[in-house]
Parts: structure tokens; sequence; C-alpha cells
């Protein structure tokens, strides 16, 4: 009950606004419908948009959409006990497990997104993540448990063979966890299918991770909504997508408060504590994979050292509010991104 609850909260920190849009009328030829579905996968709920040239082609291109998104959760979840990575999991420190490619992909993108963060970003984290256990049962871990734990967190350990095709870590105890990076490695993947399946444009929305295709029948961008970290509901700034994925990491989709302190889900593999330099990131990047796995990486790295990076990077732009509450916004975004007007507020679809 409590992971359903924390889950439609997580589903506000970014949203895709389209209003009145429903289903356009057709004009001069373009592909003018427009069809909204949403389902719950990977343990989020999934919206998938497409604009096509009749109902039965956005419908069709959403399917093609949600199967995606279903096929790659079978793969990537650790939820799932016989999904490749539980496999991997499960043979850590015994044997290398064979891996499709999308699988062996993700964790080699993950791979450079350690290494772009310096290792802020590390999917090896998991052991750290259980201890602390916020989105199930919360608890402080002591310093010594969370010490005990760093050698099961060495990336260095984790070794993603393309020749082969295997991946295998080489401690027994180690995971990894591919949860600050596939949702968007996912929505990349179901907007090929869709693309495939003949949509003219489209949004794959799997909560705060969302990758955009072409534009609105109209010629307009997709409108995307930030959620503000500290006031529920309210929108920060938007920003119109066109071809771009956006995703967020926040301290506020799941985390627990003791003594006045707040603890959340994105940990500093440094401190192995939760981040505490922002309150959210949210990158924009042509990819959801580069958007998905830089947020929580720049999220833990903090304001600075994080808008560092995302200036060295080309078609990588990033919103970053501070711990203080501040709000920086990279020098590519500065004339993008638009203040809501006074009644703006985050919801799935106005
Ligand atoms: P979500 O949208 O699910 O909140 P994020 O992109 O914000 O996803 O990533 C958060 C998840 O990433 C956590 O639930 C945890 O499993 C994992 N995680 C936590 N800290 C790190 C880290 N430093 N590097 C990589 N993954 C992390
Ligand atoms: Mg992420």
């Amino acid at each position: 009950m409590d992971r359903i609850r924390i889950l439609v909260v997580a589903a506000g920190c970014v949203c895709v606004c389209l209003s009145g849009l429903g289903c356009a009328a057709r004009s001069s030829g373009a592909p003018s419908v427009v069809v909204k579905r949403t389902q719950m996968h990977m343990g989020t709920l999934v919206s998938i948009t497409a604009v096509g040239e009749s109902d039965q082609a956005a419908n069709q291109a959403i399917t093609a959409g949600f199967q995606e998104v279903k096929r790659l959760e079978q793969l990537l979840s650790t939820w799932i006990p016989d999904s490749e990575l539980s496999r991997v999991n499960a043979a850590a420190g015994a044997k290398p497990v064979p891996v499709s490619p999308d699988t062996l992909n993700v964790v080699r993108l993950a791979m450079q997104v350690a290494e772009m963060t310096e290792g802020a970003f590390n999917i090896a984290i998991g052991p750290a993540v259980d201890a602390w256990n916020v989105s199930a049962q919360p608890r402080l871990p002591t310093a010594g448990e969370l010490e005990a734990l760093r050698p099961l967190m060495n990336l260095r350990a984790v070794h993603a063979d393309v020749r082969e095709r295997t991946i295998f870590l080489d401690k027994a105890g180690m995971r990894i966890d591919v949860g600050g990076i596939g949702k968007g490695y996912a929505a990349d993947q179901a907007v090929i299918a869709m693309q495939k399946a003949g949509a003219a444009a489209g949004v794959v929305a799997l909560s705060g991770d969302i990758k955009t295709f072409g534009r609105l029948p109209g010629g307009r961008r997709f409108p995307v909504a930030i959620q503000h970290p500290r006031e529920e509901g309210a929108i920060l700034v938007l920003v119109d997508l066109q071809d771009e994925a956006i995703s967020t990491a926040g301290d506020y989709e799941r985390f627990f408060e003791k003594d006045g302190i707040r603890y959340h889900h994105i940990l500093d593999p440094a401190t192995l504590q939760p981040a505490r330099g922002c309150q959210s990131v949210s990158v924009i990047a042509k990819d959801g994979v580069w958007a998905d796995g830089l947020d929580t990486g720049i999220f833990v790295l903090g304001p600075e050292r994080g808008m560092a990076l995302v200036e060295r990077l080309d078609d990588v732009e990033a919103i970053i509010v501070d711990q203080a509450g501040r709000l920086h916004v990279s020098s590519g975004l500065r004339n993008r991104v638009r203040a809501p007007s006074s009644s703006g507020r985050m919801g799935p679809e106005r």
C-alpha cells in the first residue's frame, strides 16, 4: 500500500501538459489525432501519447510502446526474480550470466554515466539502498554497518563483457540495480517502437522520465511542467521539448523524516548517506537514458559540480534546485524555461 502511495507522488515530478487537445480534427492531411493511454509498469505510472493519422494508427503505436516497456521490465526489473538482472545478482561471486543486448547496453551506459560523474552515479549501490530501505521500512543504518557494505559497491567488480555478452559481479553479495537509469532507457526504446509503428509524434512518460519525439498537431512543441520540490502540486517552471528527453530526481519523491532530518532514496556513494546538495535536479538531453542517469548523478554531485558538468557536455541542460531552494538554470536553457501562471498546478493532463 505504502509503495503505491509513494509511486503516485513520484509520478508528479514532471508532467506533460496537453491542454485542450484531446482528439483534434483532421486538417491539411497532416497527422492530427492525439491519443493518450496510461498503464502501470516498472512499478510506476506509464503514460504514452501518440500523434497519428487516425485513432487506430495512434492506438497501434501506443500498444507498441507499452509492449516495449513490458519487454524491458522483464529483463531489467530487480523486483522480478527471474529477470536477467536478478539472475546476474543471484550469480554474484559465482559465474558470468549471459544477457540480452539491451541489458548489456543499459549496464554499459550506466558505467559511462558513472565515469562522467566521477562515481557519483553507481549502479552497484544496491546493498546500501537496501540497508536504508527508504521505500518500504525506513531505518537509520549505523556507520559501521554501511562501511562493511562498501566493498560490495566497487564498480570495478562489475564486468560487462561485450564479446561474450555476459555480466559478472565478482564478489558474492554484490547487486546491481538500474533504478536510476532504466526508466529513461525504456522511454527511448518505447519511442523507437512507436516510430516503427508509424506514429508521427508522441511522448513516453514513465513517471518523471519523459521522452518526446516530433511536435503536436499545429506545430507546438510538447510543454512539460517541472514539479516544485517543496510545494506539493505546484509547478516550478515549464519548458517545451521536441525530440528531447527530460528526467527529474528529487528528495521529495521517496523519503522519511526523523528528528527533523529528511532521509531520501538517492545515496552519495562517498558517504553512503542521502545526498545533501540538492532538492531536485531535472536534466534535458537528446536521449532518456542520459537524462535519467545524469539526473541521479548530478543530484549526488551537488549544484556546483553538477552544473559544471552540464556546461561541459553538449546537448545536456539542467534545472537544479539546491538545498537552500535556489534555482540554477544551465546557460542553454535560460531563454527556454518559463514561469507558470500564478495558478500553475501539476496534473496528469491540463
Ligand atoms: P526514480 O525516478 O525512480 O526516483 P531516480 O532516477 O531518481 O529514479 O533514481 C533513484 C534510484 O536510483 C533509487 O531508488 C536507487 O535505486 C538508485 N540510486 C540511489 N542512489 C544512487 C546512486 N548514487 N547511483 C545510482 N543509482 C542510485
Ligand atoms: Mg535517474
